[in-house]
């Protein structure tokens, strides 16, 4: 088989050829022949070196964490999968210590040990090859309708997730009902009334844009670049609002908008992650996705950021992978979006490589999503 990998101990990145084949030796395991790999910003950090690390006794690790793949093989013990399924493979997998109740409660993502592996990431070789063996409870079913845009099933699980903590955090407003945590979280407010910022157009931030505009928030996109410009006509298409960071100041916006209930940082940045917690709203949630690293220190008025938070009663939540939850909320909701907002959610994919011309958008960040076509 041929694979597209990086081998940390040399720095090198580049194809495998000749890995063996995975053979299905579970009765709860599936095979499943590789579609669609997407590639985000941790694939380029990987490809960097600033992490990735192999399995165990391998030199290299196999990249890919953004999978969507059609199973061709399922174990006598496997319910609910058979050749010609389409699924999606969960990334994380649990951590051994019994102690870990997120992990033996299947939640993975929550791991408080940290001890636990991620497809392409951490310790387990990724889906940029051409066939994988896994347990068949790591594949969340996808349905065929939404084939062409499938491969943004995992980033979109980043919003997903944290939508769905940031609907529990606010059913601490009792004007919010709870029921509303299923698709209009807020029933009980005019949804008018509900704003919310996403920061960044990258693929991250326009998904967790179209979450949001499904639940019925008024959004507004604050990224770099001006107009024209495909992530803005992204955002304009599905009824968003777009606003460049060269021409309007957080603060700027902030006054157009009024309050502003949640704030989807998706840059990365840490200093614009602080700018927009200066502009959040009372009784607001600022939500957390990027994973900016070491950049120095930087001077910032703590008390007068207390201070702020205190006065509004506001939550910063962080959020990093996804449970099952999210990956089939994903699911239902970008059927939702493709049959919504067919040309935009389609229009996120801007790049399509064969598998031996990985490097080429693993360098080059431009365009909104890259990927992988493994086969069709
Ligand atoms: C993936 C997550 C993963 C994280 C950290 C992200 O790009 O989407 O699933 O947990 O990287 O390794």
């Amino acid at each position: 088989m041929r694979a597209a990998a990086v081998f940390p101990g040399n720095r090198r990145v580049g194809m495998v050829n000749g890995v063996p084949e995975p053979k299905l030796e579970s009765l709860t395991g599936v095979k499943l022949r590789v579609l669609q790999v997407g590639i985000c910003a941790t694939d380029r950090e990987i490809a960097s070196f600033m992490f990735g690390t192999p399995p165990e006794g391998f030199e290299y690790l196999v990249m890919g964490h953004e999978g969507f793949a059609e199973v061709i093989e399922a174990g006598p013990e496997v319910p609910g999968l058979k050749p010609g399924d389409l699924v999606i493979p969960t990334v994380r997998r649990p951590c051994d210590d019994p102690a870990c109740a997120a992990c033996r409660h299947d939640r993975s993502d929550f791991c408080i040990t940290g001890l636990y592996r991620e497809h392409g990431i951490l310790s387990m070789h990724g889906f940029m090859t051409e066939f994988v063996v896994d347990e068949a409870r790591y594949m969340r079913p996808a349905p065929s309708a939404i084939r062409d845009v499938a491969v943004l099933v995992e980033p979109l699980t980043i919003a997903e997730k944290a939508l769905i903590q940031a609907e529990r955090i606010q059913s601490r407003l009792p004007w919010r009902t709870d029921s509303a945590a299923q698709s209009e979280p807020f029933q009980s407010t005019p949804q008018s009334a509900l704003h919310s910022v996403v920061a960044g157009a990258g693929p991250v931030g326009l998904l967790g844009a179209m979450a949001l505009r499904q639940r019925g928030y008024a959004v507004s996109v604050y990224s770099r670049e001006r107009e024209p410009d495909p992530r803005a006509a992204i955002t304009r298409a599905i009824g968003a609002d777009y606003v460049s960071s060269q021409d309007c100041t957080p603060a700027q916006m902030a006054a157009r908008i009024g309050n502003i209930d949640l704030i989807y940082e998706a840059t990365g940045s840490a200093t614009l992650a602080f700018d927009m917690l200066n502009v959040l709203g009372r009784n607001g949630i600022l939500i957390l996705t990027g994973v900016p690293g070491a950049h120095g220190p930087q001077a910032i008025d703590i008390g007068a950021l207390i201070t702020n938070m205190t006065l509004k009663n506001q939550c910063v939540v962080a959020t990093v992978n996804a449970g099952n939850d999210a990956f089939d909320r994903a699911i239902a909701d970008l059927t939702a979006f493709r049959s919504k907002w067919p040309d935009a959610a389609r229009g996120l994919i801007t790049g399509r490589f064969k598998l031996e011309q990985f490097e080429t958008p693993i360098r080059d960040a431009s365009g909104i999503k890259s990927i992988i076509e493994m086969a069709s």
